[in-house]
């Protein structure tokens, strides 16, 4: 048998460890210390001069906090990509509120403007202004950053950016994670850069910042005998983690240049007219976290997967859409069929930027031998 060629995998630079040996040797074993210090200012430097970044256990936890500064409560509601991964919707059942799905749109496969539009005045109309819109860069694609933020400054409902997938990606020259009223990045394991678990929150303020480390290190207040007025959460990073954070870091720029040329062979290779590839639009520069394909039919994408999976190849559908879920069924959504095609046809080819040539090679002679 082959061996097994995944979908994304961790990826080390080697300097991890280093930072991690730090940690140890000066006793910085706890969710604060100079590696969550320097891997945020690791990141603040990447993203931009202008943005402020709280290092947190997950991604999840980043978009629950967002939620919890933006006021959203008991009752209220929030909309959200369906194109998306559970963990965008989930957290604002955490607090109480509804999601209320809206659609994609074909040339980035994101949320869709118009279809949001309608979903506001919808809303607004039956007597309930959404507290805020949770958009989504999937796949690395950024989503259309000006016409959203346009909805957003008309109807004044904030925006939380979810760059979970996409650091790296920018539009018109800035970078994923800096448009949001809020952005959240995630490190897990299958990211593009990885803490083995973790994630952040970018604000606009330093002084959000610091109410962001207040709330995810339980809402401790300055005293010496702990006082609490207000709820808070165990989701501060930890010093160990940050290290690895650190260590990939060095390579991001590296990681986003391997896995937008994995985009490019597998264009370059797989030529077969029932074969399609998103594009970027005007002004979009995309990570290509994950290269997608989309075939003619759901029949065709699910024969593929498992040739592939035959191979020892792992490859997966694209996200199931959140309005399809079991767990959302009751949830408002706006729809215009465009991600329910998008789940039916496409599927995700192994894009990590740790694949070798030889890998890259068995992939695309499995697909093209699919289909001759
Ligand atoms: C991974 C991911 C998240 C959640 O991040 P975690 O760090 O795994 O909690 C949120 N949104 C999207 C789109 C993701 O892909």
């Amino acid at each position: 048998m082959n061996s097994k060629i995944w979908l994304s995998s961790p990826h080390m630079s080697g300097k991890e460890q280093h930072f991690i040996n730090d940690a140890f040797a000066t006793n910085w074993v706890a969710p604060l210390g100079p590696n969550v210090i320097g891997f945020e200012e690791s990141l603040e430097k990447y993203l931009s001069e202008y943005c402020h970044v709280a290092a947190l256990s997950s991604g999840t936890a980043a978009i629950h906090l967002a939620l919890v500064l933006l006021n959203v409560k008991l009752g209220d509601e929030v909309l959200c990509q369906s194109n998306t991964f559970a963990a965008s919707a989930n957290p604002i059942v955490y607090q109480g509120a509804t999601p209320i799905f809206v659609d994609s749109e074909n040339d980035t496969w994101n949320i869709c403007p118009v279809t949001l539009e309608a979903a506001i005045k919808d809303r607004i109309n039956k007597g309930k202004k959404p507290k805020a819109i949770i958009a989504v860069h999937l796949y690395g694609m950024p989503f259309k950053v000006d016409e959203i933020h346009d909805l957003s400054k008309i109807y004044e409902i904030p925006v939380i950016e979810d760059s979970a997938e996409s650091l790296g990606s920018s539009f018109n020259g800035r970078k994923c994670g800096t448009f949001g009223d809020f952005a959240i990045l995630s490190f897990n394991g299958n990211k593009i850069i990885t803490t083995s678990g973790g994630g952040a929150l970018v604000t606009k303020t330093e002084t959000l910042k610091e109410k962001v480390v207040f709330l995810s290190t339980q809402a401790r207040e300055q005293s010496p005998a702990y006082v609490h007025s207000e709820i808070g959460y165990n989701y501060r990073m930890s010093n160990i983690v940050a290290g690895i954070g650190r260590g990939q870091m060095t390579v991001l720029d590296e990681f986003v240049a391997k896995r937008r040329s994995n985009f490019e062979f597998y264009k370059e290779h797989l030529t077969h007219d029932a074969i399609r590839f998103l594009e970027e639009p005007q002004g979009s520069f995309s990570n290509r976290w994950l290269t997608c394909i989309l075939t003619d039919s759901f029949e065709i994408r699910e024969e593929l997967r498992l040739l592939l999976q035959a191979e020892n190849i792992e490859s997966r559908p694209l996200w199931k859409p959140m309005h399809q879920q079991p767990v959302f069924k009751d949830a408002p959504k706006y729809l215009n069929g465009v991600s329910d095609e998008l789940f039916e046809k496409g599927l995700c080819l192994p894009s990590g930027s740790n694949l070798t040539d030889n890998e890259r090679n068995r992939i695309i002679n499995c697909i093209n031998e699919f289909f001759c």
